[in-house]
């Protein structure tokens, strides 16, 4: 069959084994961006193009496959994202697991994540808990002022766990967060009401926008009117 291909996610990452349902029969890994075929039949995105680069049947029904007739399984996608997965660090001693589509968030926060030197000019990569200790010895460490004006001179290691600047980080965080929360209760309304409204029912809300505008323009009006004399008397 030539190359393998490796499309799904490592059966080894999971906490428990995961449905055969949820396994792409090409790589026989577990679903990554799942598509289906017209037959039917799901596979990993990546997969199946692959595939299909070298023939255009379905490769576990052999049925002709148009491409443009493939689509992507969202609810399954979605499914595969709950699924428990260990650290891909659990080797290293990472003890962590999440579901899978928490564990990038996880590796920007892992200890046992390799990650780049952030002194400028030194091309190391460390595994984060031993930033600190190759800082110390790092060719290219620079001090700066703390940016914040606290006084403090930092290398770039030292600035990503300082106090003054960590504590004003963690703030716009938790802002950002609060945005994207507000962002996507404000999306799934939108798009409620954009199944719930044909283009009568939006004309009719026109409509009825126009005639409270009038409305409360005449009450205006009628205020003035009537108040008016109220006072004079
Ligand atoms: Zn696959
Ligand atoms: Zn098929
Ligand atoms: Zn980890
Ligand atoms: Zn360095
Ligand atoms: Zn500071």
């Amino acid at each position: 069959m030539g190359e393998r291909i490796s499309g799904g996610y490592d059966l080894n990452l999971f906490v428990s084994p995961p449905d055969c349902a949820l396994l792409c029969s090409v790589c026989h890994g577990v679903l990554k961006r799942p598509v289906k075929l017209p037959c039917g039949h799901i596979f990993c995105k990546k997969c199946i193009l692959t595939w299909l680069a070298r023939q255009k049947t379905c490769p576990c029904c052999r049925k002709e496959v148009k491409r443009r007739l493939m689509v992507q399984v969202h609810k399954l996608r979605k499914t595969i994202g709950r699924l428990q997965v260990k650290c891909k660090n659990s080797q290293a001693g990472c003890c962590v697991t999440c579901p899978l589509s928490q564990h990038r968030i996880h590796l920007d926060s892992c200890p046992f994540e390799f990650t780049p030197c952030p002194n400028a000019g030194c091309m190391a990569r460390v595994q984060r808990a031993a930033l600190a200790e190759h800082d110390r010895s790092c060719g290219h460490r620079q001090q700066q002022h703390c940016p914040l004006g606290c006084g403090a001179t930092l290398t770039a290691v030292e600035r990503e766990n300082h106090n003054c600047y960590q504590e004003l980080r963690e703030a716009r965080g938790r802002r950002r967060a609060q945005g994207r929360a507000l962002d996507s209760v404000l999306r799934h309304r939108r798009r409620r009401i954009h199944r719930a409204t044909g283009l009568t029912r939006r004309q009719l809300i026109q409509l009825e926008t126009f005639l409270e505008e009038e409305e409360e323009e005449g009450m205006d009006v009628s205020n003035i009117n009537t108040e008016a004399p109220r006072a004079a008397m």
